[in-house]
């Protein structure tokens, strides 16, 4: 058993992943690059999914010149993809990988940080659609992949105002604290009844460009980078967290994010 509150230091074996097919949100850039690699860096085929070709693009060039395993590319904008999008790419992950053992929701937008009262109507529903709603039409879609897996992990990305809300974090506050309630009901759905499990990953502060949007003034250097922080990702994508379901997981000891 692992120590929950350590997996910040949690390293797989060798090709942990080899033979497991994981799609990731957002894989173009920040945490979601990082993950990327990191799996592929453990033998796992990657999805990368993401809105900026460009930056899927370049992140499978470096897999491959890593010599991982060949990605797949999924270029979609998750606040306008349609349902028919991502039936698509459940049916393409079928034909030409057999199933889906991990799915990693790591895509947000961060949208304006003011008060409530003067925050916009169109930044809020848009907020709610690409960090919360397309977690729930992506997840619905990609069920037949994830139920052939022998065991198939979803992580959820919160964040610490998703587990304890604060002032000026507006709708991406409401979308975590959702996030969480949807990862909570798919993890009881799947009790018992299934080999999927699913659980919240909080990342804590990390240096990337949504850490930058949210902390202007702060020095970036102060928090981990996101290649630092993968051991919990690592964890949940790996057989050694089969068992492990409903939980609200920390990547590294909490800071105020
Ligand atoms: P970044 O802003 O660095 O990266 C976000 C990624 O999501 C980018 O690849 C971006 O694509 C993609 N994305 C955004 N909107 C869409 C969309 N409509 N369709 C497809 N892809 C989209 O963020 P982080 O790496 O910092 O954050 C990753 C996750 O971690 C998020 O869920 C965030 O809420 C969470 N988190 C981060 C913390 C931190 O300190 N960094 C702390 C707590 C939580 P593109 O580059 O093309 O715009």
């Amino acid at each position: 058993m692992h120590n929950l509150n350590e997996l910040m230091h949690y390293k797989p074996a060798t090709k942990a992943l080899a033979g497991r097919n994981i799609l990731i949100t957002g894989a173009g850039d920040g945490i979601g690059r990082a993950a990327a690699l990191s799996f592929a860096h453990y033998g796992a085929t990657v999805i990368l999914l993401g809105r900026t070709e460009a930056k899927l693009e370049a992140v499978y060039d470096e897999i491959e010149s890593n010599g991982g395993v060949q990605p797949v590319i999924a270029t979609l904008d998750l606040d306008t993809a349609t349902h028919q999008d991502y039936l698509n790419l459940n049916n393409e992950i079928i034909e030409n990988l057999g199933a889906l053992h991990g799915l990693l929701h790591n895509a947000s937008i961060l949208g304006e940080m003011k008060p409530l009262g003067q925050y916009s109507e169109d930044t809020f529903a848009r907020v709610m659609n690409i960090n919360l709603t397309s977690n729930f039409l992506l997840t619905k879609a990609v069920l037949p992949s994830l139920q052939l897996a022998d065991n198939a992990s979803i992580v959820f990305t919160s964040s610490s105002v998703g587990r304890k809300s604060r002032a000026y974090w507006g709708s991406y506050a409401v979308s975590k604290f959702a996030t969480e309630g949807l990862m909570q009901t798919w993890a009881d759905e799947f009790e018992g009844t299934s080999n999927i499990r699913a659980n919240s990953l909080n990342p804590g502060a990390t240096q990337t460009a949504m850490r930058r949007q949210a902390y202007p003034g702060e020095t970036p250097t102060d928090n981990p980078s996101a290649e630092e922080i993968m051991g919990a990702y690592l964890f949940l994508m790996s057989t050694d967290s089969v068992g492990i379901n409903g939980a609200q997981l920390n990547a590294q000891i909490a800071k105020d994010t």
